[in-house]
């Protein structure tokens, strides 16, 4: 029995086939979700339409989540039109997250008002807004929101910075959201992946020392692939976590969980 038979939602976030957001997906479709996309932009469209055939979907929505003074209705009107298609969903992925390149790099407190704004707009509230316009297809039945976050929001990471802040804001909103969406048996959870090779991760200055690192440090010794990830991600979004949230959960072998790192793991 394929544990997400019936079951419908909408993935935030693809950009190409190493994207963590498509690990989720195909696993999800493996196990019978039927899935929902969007998409950034007509850049992002052109790569995640070839992806969409390989598993048979066939519903795409662009949504930029950056918010500005004239418009911050992006998410709103996202789920607008996914109400069109669907009269309920049960599972939404956010794995979605931006700086300014330039600012993942140097010391976090020279990061700019802008650049902070942002971040913060693009990589926390973008998930809160998302809660907010889905529930109306969730509140019926319930359902389940996931998000990914990063080590560097609870301690430093080289070069993580503002990002670290913005990851800080995302993993503290996982929580109120729990609660408030509790009482609809909407459960709202996160994973905290260790390093991946994506065009997000490569946006962060010096990922390949990051890399090494975590990889040499962590109890099992490897930086997790797409596959731990959304069986992680399969967990949090199935009835199996049926009784989980407000979790942050951490896919990163372990590497969370060491203060001290042995000699030998440094070399
Ligand atoms: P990725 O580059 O494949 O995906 C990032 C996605 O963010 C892209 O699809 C991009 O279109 C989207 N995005 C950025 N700004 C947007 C906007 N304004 N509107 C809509 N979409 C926007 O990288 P990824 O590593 O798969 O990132 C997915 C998530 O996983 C992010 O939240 C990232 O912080 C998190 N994460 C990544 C790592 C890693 O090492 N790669 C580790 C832990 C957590």
């Amino acid at each position: 029995m394929k544990i997400m038979k019936n079951k419908k939602g909408l993935i935030m976030g693809v950009a190409n086939e190493r994207s963590i957001a498509w690990g989720i997906a195909k696993k999800l479709s493996e196990e019978g979700a039927e899935l929902a996309f969007s998409y950034q932009n007509e850049g992002f469209k052109k790569r995640l339409i070839p992806l969409m055939e390989s598993i048979n979907a066939k519903k795409c929505y662009e949504c930029d989540v950056s918010t500005d003074i004239n418009d911050e209705s992006s998410i709103e009107k996202l789920f607008e039109k996914i109400s069109k298609d669907w009269k309920e969903i049960d599972f939404v992925v956010h794995a979605l997250a931006y700086s300014d390149k330039e600012e993942l790099k140097g010391k976090y407190v020279d990061c700019s008002r802008e650049n902070f704004l942002n971040s913060l707009d693009i990589s926390a509230f973008s998930f809160t807004r998302t809660a907010k316009s889905s529930f109306p297809l969730m509140v019926s039945k319930g359902g389940s929101l996931l998000t990914l976050s990063y080590l560097g929001a609870e301690r430093t990471t080289p070069n993580y910075n503002v990002m670290g802040v913005a990851k800080s804001a995302l993993e503290a909103s996982i929580k109120y959201l729990a609660m408030d969406l509790g009482k609809s048996n909407i459960r709202v959870n996160g994973l905290s992946a260790g390093p991946v090779k994506t065009l997000a991760g490569a946006a962060i200055s010096g990922a390949r020392h990051v890399y090494r690192y975590s990889e040499n440090v962590a109890p099992l010794k490897f930086n997790p692939e797409l596959q731990e990830i959304s069986n992680s991600a399969l967990y949090l979004l199935s009835n199996l976590s049926s009784g989980v949230t407000g979790n942050i959960h951490h896919v990163d072998g372990g590497l969370h969980s060491v203060a001290i790192p042995r000699s030998n793991d440094l070399e």
